[in-house]
């Protein structure tokens, strides 16, 4: 069983992720991304949007401001309830999400319950702070998770703003200049991928849960007289799925669909479900697809005052599209991603990514079999300038061939070149494939081809 523990440690070892600020005694729940990680988090979101933005003629993409104004926020709702729960033990002043503590202990759901209603929870099932083991708590009180931000040089003059809480916001303020700047007509989605910032105080989940984080959020709209929803939430949740299992090759094992019961679902969704993969903490939210209605661009009329309502160019009709808004967190992504392909290979006593070879951060590593021989390291220097112009490649001359090979399987290099003294005479290398170890002899000429039929 793969702990999160074995995935923060090979992610450090290896350059994945780091816990942020660390020369520094760290910064909580703040995370810096290594080469490596830099490179497979960027794979994944190109690829998000290819998927979803470039390959659709129905999608969009924005780029948004992640500082906006605190009205925006005052709108959304996220001023007065983007709030989480939260309980202090008296004893060592730890703080906690009540949400959190009660579904720990209990394994029950909770959300959308009363401050009250959590607060009685914990007291009848004598719930205890989970740092120090007191009993000793407060009641449940409202804690907003929005990063305010003040723009000025003066304090008491500044500007209130805020760090944006969700990418969507940029969406739905700037639905009237997409309107009015491109040729899109109902249904149409638009898509952004970007920073997002929430003061999340629970600890020790890694890149799961921080407080900087990247999203990668679409909002599809449509006239709701004439488009079918259920029928257009299938198809995205479909789409998101398709995208998991078959984009990122992750074991359909690990995924599941848990909907929303009415406690749970925001009261403006008619319908929430939530796409969740089994991390080595349990199932939690990957992706969340919700069926907003016209709610978030209303709040925006009501508090603008600005017309974004949509006219059908045909029927002349005048209406304020609906929205399906399917979210997911890029940095949970990566987790997953590396989650599911952590392999401890028992027999061979080694560790293996087993990556798609679509996000390897490297899809192929070239050896001189040994450094000190210069005809052996120029034709190695050669066939990797080769192979670097078509597949991104890693260039390993220290230690021993058994070392260059782990190394290479801990960071889920697919194929592994060497140059021998062979190669000097046939023009040929030795091919090892990551997942199998079996090795194949491969005329230089040829290589190119032989990967990239590979990867298919
Ligand atoms: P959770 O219940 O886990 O706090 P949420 O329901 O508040 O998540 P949404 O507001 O639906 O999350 O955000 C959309 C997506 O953004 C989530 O599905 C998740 O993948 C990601 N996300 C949300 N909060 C965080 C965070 N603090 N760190 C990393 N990713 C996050």
């Amino acid at each position: 069983m793969t702990t999160l523990a074995d995935i923060t440690s090979l992610a450090k070892r290896r350059g994945f992720f780091y816990a942020g600020s660390d020369i520094y005694g760290g910064l909580a729940n703040t995370w810096d991304y290594g080469p490596l990680g830099a490179s497979l988090k960027k794979k994944i979101k190109d690829l998000w949007w290819d998927r979803f933005i470039e390959r659709r003629d129905d999608m969009v993409g924005l780029d948004s401001s992640v500082i906006s104004s605190s009205k925006v926020w005052e709108a959304s709702g996220h001023v007065a309830s983007f709030a989480d729960a939260m309980v202090d033990c008296k004893t060592c002043h730890g703080r906690t999400r009540a949400d959190h503590l009660i579904e720990d202990k209990l394994d029950i759901k909770v959300e959308g319950k009363s401050l009250t209603e959590l607060t009685a929870i914990i007291k009848d099932n004598k719930i205890k702070c989970p740092t120090c083991g007191g009993t000793d708590l407060t009641d449940a009180r409202s804690f907003n998770l929005l990063f305010p931000v003040h723009l000025g040089i003066l304090a008491e003059t500044a500007d209130l703003a805020y760090l944006r809480g969700e990418t969507a916001q940029g969406i739905f303020i700037n639905f009237k200049n997409i309107l009015d700047s491109s040729r899109v007509k109902l249904p149409f989605g638009v898509g952004q991928m970007g920073k997002s910032f929430r003061n999340e105080i629970t600890k020790g989940q890694s890149i799961f849960r921080t407080v900087e984080f990247e999203q990668g959020e679409i909002e599809y709209f449509f006239n709701p007289k004439t488009e079918n929803w259920e029928k257009l939430f299938d198809q995205w949740l479909n789409a998101i799925k398709g995208f998991v299992i078959h984009t990122l090759g992750i074991n359909e094992e690990n995924l599941r669909v848990r909907e929303h019961d009415d406690q749970e679902r925001s009261f403006y969704s008619k319908k929430t479900v939530d796409l969740e993969y089994n991390y080595p903490f349990g199932f939690k939210e990957l992706w969340g697809l919700a069926y907003r209605t016209d709610y978030d661009l209303n709040q925006h009329i009501k508090h603008s005052g600005k017309d974004l309502s949509y006219t059908d160019p045909y029927t002349l009709e005048k209406f304020v599209p609906h929205v399906i808004e399917p979210a997911v967190g890029i940095d949970r992504l990566v987790l997953m991603v590396l989650c599911d392909a952590y392999w401890v290979d028992e027999a061979n006593h080694r560790t293996v990514l087993k990556l798609s070879p679509t996000l390897a951060p490297y899809t192929a590593a070239v050896f001189p079999l040994v450094k000190n021989n210069d005809s052996i390291v120029t034709r190695a220097r050669a066939v990797f300038d080769d192979l670097n112009k078509t597949f991104r490649t890693a260039w390993d001359e220290r230690g021993n061939i058994g070392k260059r090979y782990l190394y290479q399987d801990e960071i889920g290099t697919p194929f592994c070149v060497t140059i021998d003294h062979d190669t000097l005479v046939d023009s040929m290398v030795t091919v090892r494939d990551r997942d199998t170890m079996q090795q194949e002899r491969v005329a230089i000429d040829k290589l190119n081809e032989y990967i990239s039929a590979k990867l298919k």
